[in-house]
């Protein structure tokens, strides 16, 4: 059962907090009362990659610290400019295992879809930054055409709604893809991945929940929160309506410097979350995408990091430390304690 009072409390629908996202460098650094002078810098870097960000999550950031770990996620900079070796627009060679538009086949048994092109958010550090998501919106033609290829492949027993972002669609479209793919007896599970409730948490509503759970497959979101201070009083909210209609909650972060590359912060972050209802599950090492390489972790620190999580927490709440390398069969594994 899903209570149709949960939406009664929402001032402003997700919708509307979506299309309220600040843009403007120069409003969010007036909103934060931060250094004008960092403008110019501001919007040279967000040209080929746009600041985009909505007010649930300003709400977060601390006014006047330019050193806030929530800011430094979203807020372009020069060091975006920097052309480092080893990093490229196309770090997982994605664009190699396409096989029908908006259907990425690289794992065994699980297919993504890129189900929704766009994002609430704009990450920085992002590896889809320079996506081509031209080629990857799906008119109706393409949504048959990706049901049909995950029809005629019995080997897949999971479909992963991402994206962009999935639950930026909207919630009429979601239905429908659901039951399509409810209608796939090979089907098992399905996942979403999804920023968005820790972006705008108000988008778990129950139009939401009633196309996740009114279907025969098994739902799992996996969100994606990097701090603990993005899980404020309305994330755990919509957390908690995941969970009580079902849904099990697991979180992916990334490891970025001078965000969370510290154990204290991963510690804080994985007991946030369980205490909102959510278990880590994976720690990403950075994609080599240029335009991020200042928020890449090395190597060995990575591990050091992962090392100190496992001797401080129990088992359950040290995330996975992976890495993604193109043609591998799934993500990499590091810092196995052997
Ligand atoms: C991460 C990922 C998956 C899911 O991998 P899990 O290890 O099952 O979480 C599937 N396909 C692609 C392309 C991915 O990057
Ligand atoms: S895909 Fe995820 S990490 Fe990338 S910009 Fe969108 S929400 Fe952020």
């Amino acid at each position: 059962m899903i209570p149709q009072t949960i939406d009664a409390w929402q001032i402003l629908s997700w919708q509307q907090e979506l299309s309220r996202a600040v843009t403007d460098p120069g409003e969010l650094l007036e909103l934060l009362a931060l250094d004008r002078r960092q403008l110019s810098i501001a919007l040279q870097a967000s040209m080929d990659f746009p600041l985009r960000v909505p007010r649930p999550y300003i709400n977060r950031i601390r006014p006047g610290d330019p050193d806030d770990p929530l800011l430094l996620q979203i807020l372009p900079t020069g060091r975006e400019l920097e052309q480092v070796p080893g990093y490229s627009t196309d770090p997982l060679q994605e664009r190699q295992n396409n096989p029908v538009p908006g259907v990425v086949h690289k794992y065994h048994g699980r297919v993504l879809l890129i189900v929704s092109p766009a994002c609430a958010i704009n990450c920085r550090y992002c590896f889809r930054r320079h996506f081509d998501y031209g080629e990857n919106t799906q008119g109706r033609g393409d949504w048959e055409r990706a049901i049909h290829y995950i029809a005629g492949d019995p080997g897949i027993s999971e479909v992963i709604y991402s994206g962009g972002d999935p639950l930026v669609a909207n919630d009429r479209h979601l239905r429908w893809l659901t039951e399509r793919l409810a209608a796939i007896n090979h089907l098992r599970r399905l996942r979403v991945h999804t920023r968005l409730p820790v972006v705008i948490p108000s988008r778990i509503d129950s139009h939401c929940l009633e196309w996740m759970t009114a279907t025969r497959l098994q739902p799992l979101v996996v969100i994606h929160s990097n701090h603990a201070r993005e899980i404020d009083g309305p994330v755990k909210a919509a957390i908690s309506r995941l969970n009580e209609t079902g849904i099990r909650v697991l979180n992916q972060s990334v490891l970025l410097r001078g965000i969370n590359d510290d154990p204290a912060a991963l510690e804080d972050l994985s007991e946030t979350l369980f205490d909102a209802g959510v278990l880590p599950y994976y720690l990403h090492l950075l994609d080599r995408v240029s335009g991020a390489a200042h928020f890449g972790v090395d190597r060995r620190r990575a591990l050091e990091i992962h090392r100190i999580l496992q001797a401080r927490l129990p088992g359950y709440l040290v995330p996975r430390l992976v890495e993604e390398l193109p043609g591998a069969p799934g993500k990499t594994l590091l810092g196995c304690s052997a």
